[in-house]
């Protein structure tokens, strides 16, 4: 197995990543960034954002490119597609080994991000792909004139469903409140969006169909009235979860997961940070995770330095 050194890995490609990867590498460090799959994050699949500073409206791929072109002025090495097998951060040097490889450096950020929540209901993991689906910008085009569901109602429950109108005939937002948490300026496009009908104070109890789905069961949660609702595709959106299974219990990390940090990106262990979606944030945007990239980066090239001004 081939051995790398580093003095600092980056564990994650998105916006977070590569924005501490820019930070190190700009500050002189040696800098990796390994990533589970290809680099870009889970903002190279959005179909476009229009908060993100500068750009009025940019693609989520274009800008990921954009991201990923910046980083490489600086000369980071990039490992994509590399399955994590185990991740030691309490020794020194600290040690990722990946199927690939063994990767030993001074420090660690982590930028792995979040991944959708499950419903949890019967039927979710049996149609999906055959109607179940947790990413509109990439399954939508298949539901020309459809009837679909999303359920949930943050931004991206209701940005999807307003992009899945593009499609679909008809948009069930089955959300089990009767207010959205979604912000106010992306509740009004979805209220003025004629092909969108709400399906408020409702949760979803079962997905059901034959070779593809065909129907939702919901429970209305004040009256406890089950109906069902014909259906051909189902986008749940109800939030995510933090992607650090590799991690196991090395780092203090809140009741759902997410790691904790100081106000420098520092987690409960020195020389080791964690960005983005990944850590207890406040908000989960590509501006605030490249913001704590730049941080982790600046606080991670310091730490470094000191690490090696000790052993000299
Ligand atoms: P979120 O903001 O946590 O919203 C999750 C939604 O799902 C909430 O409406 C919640 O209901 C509902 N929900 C949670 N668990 C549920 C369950 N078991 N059954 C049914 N409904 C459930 O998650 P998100 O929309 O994925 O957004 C994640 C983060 O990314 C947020 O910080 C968001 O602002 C950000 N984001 C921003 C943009 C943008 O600015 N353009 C776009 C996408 C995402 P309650 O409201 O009742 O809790």
């Amino acid at each position: 197995m081939r051995e790398y050194n580093y003095d600092v890995i980056i564990l994650g490609g998105g916006p977070a990543g590569f924005s501490a990867g820019l930070y190190c590498a700009r500050g002189a460090l040696k800098t990796a960034i390994i990533d589970i799959s290809m680099l870009g994050g889970q903002p190279s699949n959005y179909l476009e954002l229009e908060n993100y500073l500068g750009f009025k409206k940019i693609g989520g791929y274009d800008l990921t490119e954009k991201f990923e072109q910046h980083l490489d002025m600086f000369g980071a090495d990039k490992f994509p597609m590399q399955e994590i097998l185990s991740v030691d951060l309490v020794s020194t040097p600290k040690v990722i080994k990946t199927k690939e490889g063994l990767f030993k450096s001074a420090s660690v950020i982590i930028a792995t991000g979040a991944s959708p929540m499950k419903l949890g209901i019967k039927g979710e993991e049996e149609f999906l792909g055959r109607g179940v689906s947790y990413c509109a910008v990439c399954d939508g085009s298949f539901y020309q004139d459809k009837v679909v569901a999303v359920v949930g109602g943050g931004n991206s429950a209701v940005e999807e469903a307003i992009y899945l109108t593009n499609f679909a005939s008809k948009v069930y937002i089955i959300h089990r409140r009767d207010e959205l948490r979604a912000d106010k300026i992306i509740q009004q496009r979805a209220f003025n969006n004629q092909k969108i009908e709400f399906v408020w104070d409702s949760v979803a109890e079962e997905i059901r169909g034959e070779d593809l789905v065909k129907s939702i069961l919901i429970k209305n949660t004040k009256t406890g009235d089950i109906s069902e609702l014909n259906i051909d595709g189902v986008f749940p959106y109800i939030g995510i979860i933090p992607n650090v299974n590799y991690i196991t219990g090395q780092i203090e990390q809140d009741s759902r997961g997410f790691i904790q940090t100081d106000l420098t990106m520092k987690t409960s262990l020195d020389g080791v940070y964690a960005i983005g979606d990944v850590r207890n944030t406040p908000l989960r945007q590509v501006i605030t995770a490249v913001s704590d990239g730049a941080v982790a980066g600046v606080y991670c090239a310091k730490y470094v330095q000191a690490q090696k001004e000790v052993t000299v």
